[in-house]
């Protein structure tokens, strides 16, 4: 189940915080850390902080693209402190730790960090199927990157936990479909509403936006993946 789970850190300008997040990483059992394009990596700074936990530097899996870093996922969980212009669905830190717990058994996982700047955009959010957020003080709620990541796994540890003494069902009844599978499956849905006059690629609006939070809450899987690009087929 660990194997399944990434912990995916967006352009990280700071190496140290690189560092810091391995080491929340390893005290909460975790291992697999994916780096998308971060600015400085390896670095001494990185060492310094990961104190002990360089094994998980070592293995870490750097990567250009979020996409690259997601591809083969059923679950993706984006870190925020802040809410976006289009709501999406929410969970707080201690759903998070259960649902990427209870995905996991099943397939690879991601929750997602952003920037210490910027944290993350509005399009890399909306490839999420949820967002976290860290319950915290309202006037204050920007955690450090490596803390935030502390809280999230600290969550995913307790979670384990808990599913270790339960044996908790599982929620899918059949494999999910991965990340890609679903953006190839957004790709056709958006030619075919083209091709139907139904979108307007001169004036798209939120509608792309809108249906890809509809499915990502939904949690498609395979069959039903099928069945959605089969009927889009039988459109064309
Ligand atoms: N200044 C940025 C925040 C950067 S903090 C902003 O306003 O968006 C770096 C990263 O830590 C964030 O992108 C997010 O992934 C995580 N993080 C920080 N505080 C968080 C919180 N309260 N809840 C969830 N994630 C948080």
């Amino acid at each position: 189940m660990q194997k399944n789970i990434r912990i995916v850190l967006l352009n990280t300008s700071h190496p140290g915080n690189i560092g810091a997040a391995a080491r929340a990483m390893k005290t909460m059992n975790l291992s697999q850390l994916y780096l998308v394009g971060p600015q400085y990596f390896p670095h001494a700074d990185a060492t310094a902080r990961a104190a002990g936990a360089d094994d998980i530097l070592a293995q870490a899996h750097v990567v250009e693209n979020f996409s690259q870093a997601i591809a083969d996922c059923q679950l993706v969980i984006g870190a925020s402190a802040r809410s976006r212009a289009l709501p999406w669905p929410v969970v707080d830190a201690r759903e998070c730790g259960e649902k990427v717990v209870a995905h996991a058994s099943q397939g690879p996982v991601a929750i997602v960090f952003g920037r210490e700047r910027e944290g993350l955009t509005n399009e890399e959010l909306q490839l999420c199927n949820y967002h976290v957020h860290i319950p915290c003080n309202v006037e204050y709620s920007s955690l450090n990157l490596a803390a935030a990541v502390q809280v999230l796994c600290y969550e995913i540890n307790v979670a384990m936990l808990v599913n270790k003494a339960n044996d908790a069902p599982q929620e899918a009844f059949d494999a999910p479909a991965s990340h890609a599978e679903i953006q190839r499956f957004y790709q056709h849905l958006e030619e075919t509403l083209v091709a139907i006059d139904f979108l307007d690629p001169n004036n798209p609006r939120q509608l792309m936006p809108r249906l890809q939070r509809l499915f990502n809450r939904v949690g498609l899987e395979q069959q039903e993946l099928n069945i959605l690009r089969g009927i889009l087929s039988a459109i064309e």
